[in-house]
């Protein structure tokens, strides 16, 4: 099956709202000779606060080239639970896509594994996609444990979804020790953990399902390292960071991907 690659940029906490709409405009000029059809799905997760910005300069453009996340949610649907937002919230303000399990939510805000799994469940409840995160430390990779650590990681967040809700998430495999730090996973490697992934969905369910999960891989993407990546049989996209904070690079990297 030909799964249709995927571009995320992830701002984390980068950009004020007037930020947020050049970003967003510089990005949508980037793409404009581009026909969408041969486009990957381009996505970009700006700060909560510039989502409403972020949203209205896509919607203005009309062009539908490219989509709106969120960087986390909450999974309960509303209450008492100050400084969080529902997936209903972030649906409310454009969003289709959510992040979750980011190495950096896991490691500074204790993102659990069963925190990912309830977010998921909220987020396809609510039709919207996860772009589900999972990597391993140096220390883990050093110590032989990767595939292991990241099978249980990706097991736990499943867990009770139905095949047809796991077909549609997305899964963004993240070495931690590549991410903002200029180290790229090498290729071969990246691809390697993303077919382990990819089986690790397979056992779980079934080989339809693992064909169509679209996995990513994070960690230091470039404009010059796309190529390589999207050549492999198992990387459908790249989450990006940094490199997603300059119109003109994300671009390169999206138009890498096609
Ligand atoms: C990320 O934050 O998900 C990421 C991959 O960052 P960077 O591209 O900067 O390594």
């Amino acid at each position: 099956m030909a799964r249709r690659p995927v571009i995320a940029g992830n701002w984390k906490m980068h950009n004020l709202q007037a930020d947020a709409i050049a970003l967003t405009n510089g990005l949508m000029a980037e793409l404009k000779a581009e026909d969408k059809a041969a486009l990957p799905e381009v996505v970009i997760a700006p700060t909560f606060t510039a989502l409403y910005a972020a949203n209205k300069a896509l919607t203005d453009c009309g062009c539908g080239k490219v989509k709106l996340a969120a960087q986390n949610c909450y999974f309960e649907t509303k209450g008492a639970f100050t400084g969080e937002c529902s997936v209903e919230m972030l649906k409310d303000a454009g969003c289709e896509y959510i992040i979750i399990g980011h190495s950096e939510r896991r490691e500074y805000f204790g993102e659990t594994d069963e925190m990912v799994n309830k977010k998921a469940k909220a987020i396809l409840a609510n039709g919207l996609i996860p772009i589900i995160c999972c990597g391993e430390s140096l220390e883990q990779r050093e110590a032989g444990v990767t595939d292991y650590h990241i099978a249980s990681q990706i097991t736990k967040a499943l867990i009770g979804l139905t095949a047809e809700e796991v077909a549609k998430s997305i899964i963004a495999y993240e070495p931690i020790w590549a991410i903002g730090t200029g180290k790229t996973c090498d290729s071969i490697e990246a691809n390697r953990v993303i077919a382990m992934i990819r089986n690790t969905v397979k056992g779980l369910y079934d080989a339809n399902t693992a064909d169509a999960i679209r996995i990513l891989y994070g960690g230091s993407v470039k404009p010059e390292t796309i190529k390589e990546q999207m050549a492999q049989s198992d990387i459908d996209g790249a989450l990006v960071g940094g490199a997603s904070l300059k119109a003109d690079s994300f671009a390169q990297i999206v138009k890498g991907a096609m």
